[in-house]
């Protein structure tokens, strides 16, 4: 295993990332950097109350993933499979002790400089969230459960975001009492088949396993905040050698309903309804021309909570955030804040 991510070393480095042990990295995200420099702070920081400048966003899984989804960022035309073996993954205190030292040694360029709040630079070498979201698929990872239980322990928020394609893996954290603070499952297509094509996953069963986790969403209720994340991408001309994407969109109006129904079954307290960005490998796959602007990502955020399955259920916007082009949807305002209790 390690021969294997040793062999795209090389290309995590360029991106940034710092890997760790022999499946993890971290990467200091734009919104932190941003933060520290004073630059403003992610949407997160402003909507859930979790500081930029203290988030650790990292993956136990950095090259694992069943899907090579069209929006994807990351280099995921390299991915190393969609399975880790138990007996030979490392330990979940030493990938967290590690991941922490790592983002540290990628902070040090920040110490000392003008711009740079000396407090601040200080409290971002301790962080208070752990998110699950650089790259490749966190539920891989068989010790997971450890995993959120170590983060617990050091009183942080941690955030797992997921393809939804591992149901029997999150069922196994409920079973395990070692839930995240808050689950996000992406929600990219509204249909079987969008959802074939642009996933383009390995699994044979992939639309089903998703269904299995909507499913299990709505059961988690009360025990995990829960979150759907939809990245949009409309119609348009993508200047470069793949065209054969230019017609796909997953925003139209005739997935609205489908959007809905999806919504429905899973119940989640929250929806981030977000524009997609033609950042990174996302870049060779979706030109700029596919980025929808935030009013349109906002016009269709609001076609969803006008819908009857939803209006019905009390979902509306509840906030937004135009430099992100992120729109949220829920029942409660006053749930977004994190409760520091209940982490
Ligand atoms: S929540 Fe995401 S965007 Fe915000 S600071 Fe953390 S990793 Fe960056
Ligand atoms: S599931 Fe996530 S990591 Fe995997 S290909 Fe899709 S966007 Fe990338």
């Amino acid at each position: 295993m390690k021969k294997k991510v040793y062999g795209v070393m090389g290309v995590l480095e360029g991106m940034k990332y710092s890997p760790v042990g022999n499946h993890s990295a971290v990467q200091v995200c734009r919104w932190c950097r941003n933060s520290l420099n004073g630059r403003g702070v992610c949407w997160k920081e402003k909507f859930y109350g979790i500081e930029s400048h203290r988030c650790c966003e990292f993956s136990c899984a950095v090259m694992w993933c069943e899907n090579k989804c069209l929006h994807c960022w990351r280099p995921i035309e390299m991915n190393l499979g969609s399975c880790l073996n138990e007996k030979e993954v490392d330990d979940p205190k030493e990938i967290l002790e590690k991941i922490i030292e790592a983002r540290k040694k990628l902070l040090m360029g920040f110490k000392g400089n003008k711009n740079v709040d000396p407090k601040k630079f200080a409290e971002s070498l301790e962080p208070t969230l752990f998110t699950m979201s650089l790259s490749g698929e966190p539920t891989i990872y068989p010790k997971l459960s450890g995993l959120i239980k170590e983060i617990r322990k050091r009183k942080a928020v941690s955030f797992l975001v997921t393809n939804g394609q591992n149901p029997d893996a999150i069922a196994k954290l409920d079973k395990e009492n070692a839930l995240p603070t808050q689950l996000t499952v992406s929600m990219n297509a509204p249909n079987e088949k969008l959802f074939t094509a642009w996933h383009r996953s390995t699994n044979k069963d992939a639309w089903e396993k998703f269904n299995r986790t909507l499913d299990l969403m709505k059961k988690l209720k009360g025990k995990v905040r829960r979150a759907l994340r939809m990245t949009l991408v409309k119609k348009g001309e993508t200047k470069n050698k793949n065209k054969e994407f230019n017609d796909i969109s997953n925003m139209e109006d005739e997935n609205v309903e489908e959007y809905a129904k999806l919504i429905k079954k899973a119940q989640p307290d929250f929806i981030h309804v977000k524009g997609f960005m033609s950042v990174g490998y996302a870049r060779d796959r979706m030109g700029y021309d596919k980025m929808p602007w935030h009013k349109e990502v906002k016009e269709f955020a609001e076609k969803l909570v006008n819908t009857k399955m939803l209006s019905e259920d009390g979902y509306k916007v509840l906030d937004e955030e135009e430099r992100s082009c992120v729109v949220v949807l829920g029942k409660n305002k006053k749930d977004m804040k994190i409760n520091w209790k209940k982490i």
